[in-house]
């Protein structure tokens, strides 16, 4: 019997990418996989930066949405003028809170702060559901 399985876990993996740290592009190793399969996180060789790195979906999987789950689906239009203004630019060097509205300046894109979260290494990190990007991962507390 054949099994397909989608993840293989014993081979490190490497992604090119462009690191804005050091302004330049890097084949990167996969530091880590998130659970969900939506963000992989790299590890630039030059400023030994994590980057979060946004995994597209290649084979097409169904969403599958979780009832129950009262994290709503945040639209663009969910930010008011208000919350708008009373954003905090991403900069992974601050500390944010929960229900922290992130304003991501290369994304132009705004998101709130869900969750909190510290990875192996003591890395800080908040899940952020922005209105147009989703859920992301980011770090925090860096530097
Ligand atoms: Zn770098």
């Amino acid at each position: 019997m054949t099994q397909s399985r989608k993840g293989v876990k014993n081979e490190a993996r490497v992604i090119e990418q462009y690191c804005s740290v050091c302004k330049k592009t890097f084949d990167m190793e996969v530091v880590e996989e998130a659970e969900k399969n939506d963000v992989l996180w790299l590890k630039c060789p030059g400023c030994d930066g994590f980057l979060p790195y946004m995994v597209e979906s290649e084979e097409g999987d169904d969403k599958v949405d979780e009832p129950g789950e009262n994290q709503q689906e945040i639209a663009p239009e969910d930010f008011s003028a208000e919350d708008k203004e009373n954003s905090l630019e991403y900069d992974k060097s601050m500390i944010y809170k929960t229900d922290d509205i992130i304003y991501h300046r290369s994304w132009n894109d705004y998101g709130k702060v869900i969750a909190r979260e510290t990875l192996p290494g003591n890395r800080k990190t908040i899940l952020v559901n922005f209105g147009h990007q989703g859920k992301i991962r980011l770090l925090e507390g860096e530097g």
